[in-house]
């Protein structure tokens, strides 16, 4: 569903990604772990086209989706193209990013109504199911200011989810919250992974989520993928000595 083709990616004088390659398939879930500065958040970013690249090719479902050369930089065709992709691909972030002055219910019913014309009685109805899966139906008309951490990115979920993409990337969901509220969030997670064929690639530094949740694991370094493979094989028995290096000092 993806394939990410020798992609550099520089800011400036820094080289980020330096010729990453991988390949997703339809249903995989992937957990990208590395130490800070490896480029995990990059690549999803650039998978939400919210960057741009500086070579290489990205296809999701076989069309590409960066393509024009402007100013040294691949960037996405032109504006219908870019909603047309991410309608594809939902994107939930570290830090939320709910929009502050609207209830919960409008937090999830936005997209829907403004990107694809969904009529508020769809989108309200779609929203209030998809907050009953997260837990929160009851909170629909709180603003995010009453919510907690971990409610609020249970919310940020519900509102990826409701433009029903076939991708979800999850950017270092429950590194922001209190220890106490981080299993909620991973219970949402794993009940989207057990419950859909959504396509789900996740950054994260939970290893024990990661060895649960993923059907293969990729250790990222200085914008390389230096090792992949299943859970068991990249935690148990590592084969590079940068893997087990990054292993032993977390785990
Ligand atoms: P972390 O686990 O800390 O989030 P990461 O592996 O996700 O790390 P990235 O966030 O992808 O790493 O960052 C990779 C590198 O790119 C870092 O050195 C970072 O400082 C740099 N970087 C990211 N965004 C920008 C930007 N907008 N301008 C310049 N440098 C950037």
């Amino acid at each position: 569903i993806i394939r990410i083709d020798n992609i550099v990616k520089r800011y400036g004088p820094l080289t980020v990604l330096d010729g990453l390659s991988m390949e997703v398939m339809p249903g995989e879930k992937l957990a990208l772990i590395g130490p800070s500065g490896s480029g995990k958040t990059t690549i999803l970013r650039i998978l939400m086209t919210l960057e741009t690249i500086s070579e290489g090719f990205i296809q999701v479902e076989g069309e590409e989706l960066y393509h024009v050369k402007k100013a040294g930089n691949l960037v996405p065709a032109d504006e219908r193209h870019l909603h047309k992709m991410r309608e594809k691909i939902g994107m939930v972030f570290q830090h939320f990013n709910l929009f502050p002055h609207k209830c919960v219910l409008d937090n999830v019913t936005l997209a829907p109504m403004l990107t694809k014309g969904m009529a508020r009685a769809d989108a309200q109805k779609r929203a209030m199911e998809l907050l009953d899966m997260v837990g929160l139906a009851d909170k629909a008309k709180s603003m995010p200011a009453q919510l907690s951490g971990g409610q609020k990115q249970r919310v940020a979920i519900a509102r990826a989810l409701a433009l029903s993409p076939k991708i979800m990337l999850f950017d270092e969901v429950t590194s922001a919250l209190d220890p106490e509220l981080v299993e909620e969030v991973l219970n949402v997670m794993r009940k989207l992974a057990a419950e859909t064929d959504m396509t789900m690639l996740l950054v994260t530094h939970e290893m024990g989520f990661a060895h649960d949740f993923a059907d293969r694991v990729l250790f990222f370094d200085r914008g390389k993928i230096v090792e992949e493979g299943k859970p068991e094989e990249i935690f148990r028995h590592p084969k590079q000595e940068r893997t087990q290096t990054f292993l032993r000092k977390i785990i």
